[in-house]
């Protein structure tokens, strides 16, 4: 199942786009006989069909066991649609489907920028990988300028190491997928307080939200420094530095302190004698 197929005349298809990317409509491709469609990843041909979610997508006629777009699961298949849903939601256009001309990769949803170059993949990684495939993955993305969020179900061995999110999925009808792990925030009460208490929470939001934020900027991919990444605002990552700083500092100071207290014990000492 994908949402994406190719006409001869018509071009790219999107079956999630009202006029389908392309000027026409679900009428012209749904039940229409002798209509010639293709796989876009196998060139195998598809037909549009509307599944049990609801969800309108073209499936293959013939289920070809090497094309990842045939072989994808519905969870994937929703989740996808998800993204490529937040990310117009946020103000953005973004593409089902699409990948680049070097064929290293191809995004589950890629995102444009105001000028209309990709700048954003946002990819739903339900199936298995290791680090270094997440490592190369994301940077063969990076090659061509463009950052990704992995998107994951469960907790994988990989996330920590490339930008992402772990979310789950609506537990009921009008409710929203939510983040669970990837989005965090820095609580520090301040150097005016005695209870210097900080710490890196991850937060718990929507992925509409999480979405609109990573995509309009307002949080960006924080690198830690045990190479833990995680997706956060500007201002935290300064408060955390902030802290740091003081930290050391408070830390000389009571060194110089401690080594002043065992100069002045030797001098006293010395006296005595
Ligand atoms: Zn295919």
């Amino acid at each position: 199942m994908g949402y994406t197929a190719v006409h001869a005349r018509w071009g790219r298809l999107d079956a999630s786009l009202d006029d389908l990317g392309c000027g026409r409509s679900w009428a012209d491709v749904h039940r229409v006989k002798g209509l010639e469609l293709a796989c876009p990843e196998c060139r195998g041909k598809v037909f549009a069909r509307i599944s049990p979610h609801r969800a309108r997508h073209f499936y293959h006629q013939v289920r070809p066991r090497d094309c990842a777009l045939a072989n994808e699961s519905p969870e994937h298949h929703l989740l996808k649609l998800e993204l490529a849903t937040a990310a117009r939601a946020a103000g953005f256009r973004a593409e089902l489907e699409v990948g680049n001309e070097a064929r290293t990769w191809r995004a589950d949803v890629l995102v444009f920028d105001r000028r209309d170059r990709p700048f954003m993949a946002l990819e739903a990684q339900l199936s298995p990988m290791t680090p270094q495939e997440a490592r190369m993955r994301t940077d063969r993305y990076a090659a061509d300028g463009v950052a990704v969020c992995w998107v994951v179900l469960e907790k994988r061995p990989w996330e920590r190491g490339v930008p992402s999110l772990r979310v789950a999925p609506p537990r009921g009808r009008g409710d929203a997928w939510t983040v669970r792990y990837g989005m965090a925030r820095y609580t520090w009460a301040g150097p005016r307080t005695v209870k210097t208490k900080a710490a890196w929470t991850h937060i718990s939001c929507s992925l509409d939200e999480a979405i609109r934020w990573i995509l309009q900027g307002r949080v960006h991919a924080h690198t830690g420094p045990d190479g833990t990444v995680w997706w956060t605002a500007r201002s935290y990552v300064q408060l955390a530095v902030v802290r740091a700083r003081l930290e050391a500092d408070a830390e000389a100071v009571m060194q110089e302190a401690a080594a002043e207290q065992r100069r002045q014990g030797r001098r006293a000492t010395g006296r005595c004698r």
